[in-house]
């Protein structure tokens, strides 16, 4: 995973400081564009802990300036994460998690055969085993 490139709109925020690795696809890139945008217009003072992928689902680790502002900040974070799970890590299209090694959010594109995670069933029995 390459940890320098981000996109121009992420240059000087809190996402693109040192200690901040960043571990996601750019398909994701615009709703980080959008994080930054909506924590800054009610705690311009953030701080981006951290920021990956995860069992293919984004995962921001967010610290206010202020634990006053912790509810809001966290109905930011969870309405981004799960605006993630339908799009592709990949090219920022329509996309859905797939089984494979890792899970990982893609488009029909990019997920190159492979299978979405259809059933519920399959979170808890990942590899197809008999039970
Ligand atoms: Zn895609």
């Amino acid at each position: 995973m390459d940890v320098c490139r981000l996109p121009a709109a992420l240059e000087h925020t809190p996402f693109a400081e040192p200690h901040v690795p960043s571990g996601v696809l750019e398909g994701w890139w615009p709703l980080l564009a959008e994080a930054h945008e909506r924590l800054s217009q009610i705690d311009p003072g953030y701080q981006v802990a951290q920021f990956k992928e995860k069992f293919g689902a984004l995962r921001l680790y967010i610290r206010p300036s202020d634990s006053a502002l912790s509810e809001q900040v966290c109905d930011i974070v969870a309405d981004l994460e799960r605006r993630a799970q339908s799009i592709c890590e990949r090219c920022g299209q329509a996309g859905v998690l797939r089984e494979g090694r890792w899970l990982q959010t893609l488009c029909d594109e990019h997920a190159d055969g492979r299978a979405p995670m259809g059933h519920r069933d399959n979170l808890f029995n990942p590899f197809g085993l008999n039970r």
